[in-house]
């Protein structure tokens, strides 16, 4: 059985009841990061062999997962935090259990998305996903572009190295709409700040982007937000 364990994202104590049961059933913990889901382990007091599965080593990995899963072994997915498969590895193996006929099953927990989502102020209703835009300015936009029409609202996860130059590509690709930008969710310094594209990025400028952020759009024609969203304000 391939149990897909979704971790917290910043807060140990948003793990679930149901996650630590399974990571201490289980005969494997394959991890995204050894180092990381170690002090998780540690911290719950959990005694289990790790296996490294990471992108570089997805199918070599994935090869030894699935001959586990075929042996009536049961295996833990976890990632570097939230749920796996989300922006993360894990849809490859998803894929290949399932083809193999062997028995997938998710324990839920947290995701940056869905909070920040909810955190946002903006329409959650209905929305796209569009994980990590590329790096380099001209296919960023052409990906931004993509969604221009879209009523929907957009969400994508960035780095806070190309946060500004996102902003600065979706100001010009979708003109001023009403935005958030979700900071370091559920840790110390969580902080939301809603306002028009502009704004967010004047903000963003005068400071040097620190630790992980969502960034969330509102769709093409979306009705504005509460009065009060508007101009950039600041929750932790
Ligand atoms: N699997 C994860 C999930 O379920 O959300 C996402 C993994 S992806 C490699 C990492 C990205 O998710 C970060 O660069 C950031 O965009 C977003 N992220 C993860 N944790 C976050 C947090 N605590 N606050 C804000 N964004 C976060």
């Amino acid at each position: 059985m391939l149990y897909l364990v979704a971790t917290p994202i910043g807060n140990l104590g948003d793990i679930t009841l149901r996650a630590v049961d399974v990571l201490r059933a289980v005969d494997v913990i394959a991890s995204e990061d050894t180092r990381k889901t170690g002090i998780l382990l540690k911290h719950f007091d959990i005694r289990k062999p790790q296996l490294a599965f990471q992108e570089h080593n997805e199918a070599r990995a994935g090869e030894r997962i699935m001959t586990m899963l075929a042996e009536g072994q049961s295996v833990a997915l976890v990632t570097e935090a939230g749920t796996p498969g989300i922006s993360d590895p894990g849809f490859t193996l998803v894929r290949r259990a399932i083809a193999a006929g062997e028995t997938v099953t998710v324990v839920p927990g947290p995701t940056a998305l869905i909070v920040a989502l909810v955190l946002s102020g903006l329409a959650v209703h209905s929305f796209t996903f569009r994980g990590f835009p590329p790096r380099k300015p001209g296919a960023r936009r052409n990906f931004l572009a993509m969604d221009r029409e879209s009523p929907h609202t957009l969400i994508f996860y960035e780095s806070p190295y190309r946060v500004e130059a996102f902003l600065r590509d979706a100001l010009e690709v979708y003109g001023d709409r009403a935005a958030a930008l979700a900071r370091e969710l559920t840790k110390l310094h969580e902080t939301v700040q809603r306002g028009r594209l502009s704004e967010l990025l004047a903000a963003v400028g005068q400071t040097t982007p620190k630790g992980e952020y969502v960034v969330l759009i509102a769709g093409a024609g979306a009705p504005s937000p509460l009065r009060e969203l508007e101009g950039v304000e600041t929750e932790s």
